[in-house]
């Protein structure tokens, strides 16, 4: 079965909150097997999902490389058991997720993670109202709570997967492993300033760095090579001081946009993307998307692209010209690249060409369509003449 069919219930899901997508990451591992996973990724969510249920899949003991050196492995059973008890009673009981850093407690002991804490007390302050703990509705402030010492270091030894190499480390010591011990984790050549592409595992850097190519080329050959890296930088400088000049047009509008899954009725049905309808300058909108331009079966192909329509719904007097961008939204972590789209709205040419939408490659695209929704920052510039 194919890991979008499995999605298939997703397509009726309800209204989610939008922090929810953040645990994105986990679905990478299965649907874009064998493709670099990041830091990040499932390692570091805490086995939790935002329902704050066990997650299946692989656990420890899907690293066949472990280190025999690791004591944990000999009394796996119970020591997995252990941790795993110990996950639900050290996670922050707003996100679910173990914290990273400081851990505060209300006045009866409810664990919130520093993130949630500031966000609740921010919330409290945007809505003029006293903050309280979500579990039992006690007050709570930076004065009222304090730290809890001991959960935080607790936490700092519970172990955690390297997102490079997948073996477990203590969380204290795993972003120094990943930064800069892993064996596996991602390094670019170092002459990459004259040009060179290669990228790969640490393990690897050594041996493509002796045999390179791009110390040995010549002024000419360089200079050629330096050039085409100015143009980039142009282009990329050229997008860039466009969208600061639509910044200062008079009409722009911004909004979050909400891609949720459906499936069509056809007798295979396929997977698409539709927001509610919002509004900005003063007119309805709605944003359609599709995996790979609606290809019969998506999931048999390893590359994923989504592309996605503008579509006005409101009736206007006259032709309505707008540049739009699509940026990540404050909720999601989605990796786009930015790109201005044009296109002049009037009753009869009322939906825009499917574009594609800019993410960086399929593991991107993967991790959008493993999520619950896509949550994207839409912005519109309405040209006057
Ligand atoms: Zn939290
Ligand atoms: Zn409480
Ligand atoms: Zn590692
Ligand atoms: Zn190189």
């Amino acid at each position: 079965m194919s890991s979008l069919e499995e999605r298939g219930d997703v397509g009726v899901a309800a209204v989610a909150t939008p922090g929810s997508s953040s645990s994105a990451g986990l679905g990478v591992g299965a649907v874009g097997a064998g493709l670099e996973a990041g830091p990040g990724g499932a390692g570091l969510v805490g086995g939790q999902d935002e329902a704050g249920l066990r997650r299946e899949g692989p656990g420890p003991e899907a690293d066949p490389d472990a280190p025999p050196k690791k004591r944990v492995r000999l009394q796996e059973g119970e020591a997995g058991k252990l941790e795993e008890r110990l996950y639900s009673v050290l996670c922050c009981t707003v996100c679910l997720d173990l914290p990273k850093a400081s851990v505060y407690q209300c006045t009866n002991g409810h664990l919130m993670c520093a993130g949630c804490f500031i966000h609740l007390l921010a919330d409290a302050r945007l809505k003029e109202e006293q903050a309280t703990c979500p579990n039992c509705r006690c007050e709570i402030s930076k004065s009222l709570c304090c730290r809890n010492l001991a959960v935080e270091k607790a936490v700092s030894e519970l172990p955690c997967e390297c997102g490079f190499c997948l073996k477990q480390f203590p969380r204290s010591v795993l972003e120094r492993h990943q930064k800069e011990e892993c064996q596996d984790r991602v390094t670019q050549c170092k002459y990459k300033r004259i040009g060179c592409p290669w990228q790969g595992p640490f393990h690897e850097l050594t041996v493509h760095e002796a045999e390179c190519c791009h110390p040995t080329k010549t002024g000419n050959e360089l200079m050629g090579i330096l050039d085409e890296m100015d143009q980039s930088h142009r282009k990329e400088m050229q997008l860039y001081n466009s969208i600061f000049s639509l910044l200062c047009f008079e009409k722009i509008g911004f909004t979050e946009v909400q891609f949720r899954p459906y499936r069509t009725d056809d007798f295979i049905t396929r997977l698409y993307y539709e927001t509610p309808r919002f509004t900005v300058l003063n007119q309805t909108w709605v944003l359609k998307a599709r995996v790979n331009d609606s290809e019969r079966n998506p999931n048999l192909s390893c590359k994923r692209t989504l592309s996605f329509q503008l579509i006005l719904k409101s009736k206007v007097n006259s032709a309505l010209e707008c540049s739009y961008l699509l940026l990540k939204g404050p909720y999601d972590d989605v990796k786009i690249k930015p790109v201005i789209y044009h296109y002049v709205f009037s009753n009869d040419t009322n939906e825009t060409d499917y574009m594609p939408l800019p993410i960086i490659d399929s593991v991107e695209c993967n991790k959008l369509l493993a999520a619950k929704n896509i949550n994207l920052r839409l912005f519109i510039f309405q040209i006057q003449k």
